[in-house]
């Protein structure tokens, strides 16, 4: 269980593997990323068990990228298949969760009420489907995501990633560890800092309630509150 995002400027769909890598110690049961490519393009590649079967996957079919976001996964909720592995995506949104969403079962039925069926038994699909929606009826990104992260309970880092966004990610942490990384006109996202390790030692923890907007030229946070907030960028020494 753990997550890793990119704004790069480089191919980044290595780098995720990489990172991930370096998460495996956390234990997982299946991994995915996604990219969106320099026309915008979001795509996904998943694969059940070990991160060496996603790069196999990523070899025989590679995603091209300088954004992307990944993710190992320790199922809770639906079996360790591949249709469970995340990133869960619906329309032009990508979603990688660690953590439990407790009231995911009233949210899925609030979806599929307004026509969103599901293709996963997670509990982090809702969270696709209810940002998907939201965008369905308007919402730019942002909002969008702001708008779903208002209905979440229970405890999770998450990051979202856009069709047609390249310079743009989402982050929430509430209960789970999430870090931003600072780069020279590159922004990384991790689960800790030894993930961000090979990419930056300039890291800012995220509190819990917050939420980032992430472009390549930096963060802005939110407070639980939605208030813009500063938090430390902090140099850490954790050896790549
Ligand atoms: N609850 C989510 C799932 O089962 C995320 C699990 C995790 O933390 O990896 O897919």
């Amino acid at each position: 269980c753990g997550i890793i995002g990119i704004l790069g400027g480089h191919e980044v769909s290595p780098q995720l593997v990489e990172a991930l890598k370096r998460l495996e110690y956390r234990g997982y049961d299946s991994a995915g990323v996604a990219t969106v490519d320099a026309d915008g393009r979001l795509d996904r590649r998943r694969a059940v068990g070990k991160l060496v079967n996603l790069s196999d996957r990523l070899v025989h079919d590679p995603l091209t990228g300088h954004a992307g976001i990944g993710h190992t996964r320790w199922a809770t909720h639906g079996p360790a298949t591949e249709e469970n592995a995340h990133p869960h995506r619906r329309g032009p949104v990508a979603v990688v969760h660690n953590g439990i969403i407790e009231n995911f079962r009233e949210l899925r039925d609030e979806v599929v009420a307004l026509g969103l069926q599901p293709e996963s038994q997670t509990d982090t699909e809702t969270v696709a489907l209810l940002t998907a929606w939201h965008m369905s009826q308007g919402l730019d990104a942002i909002a969008a995501a702001r708008a779903t992260l208002a209905r979440l309970q229970g405890a999770f880092a998450l990051a979202f990633l856009f069709d047609g966004e390249p310079d743009l990610m989402i982050a929430a942490r509430k209960g789970s560890p999430l870090a931003l990384g600072h780069g020279d006109g590159e922004m990384f996202l991790g689960s800790d800092a030894v993930a961000l390790a090979p990419f930056t030692d300039r890291i800012t923890y995220l509190e819990d309630g917050d939420h980032a907007v992430i472009r390549r030229a930096g963060a802005e946070v939110f407070d639980v509150e939605g208030q813009p907030v500063s938090r430390e960028i902090a140099q850490i020494d954790i050896g790549a």
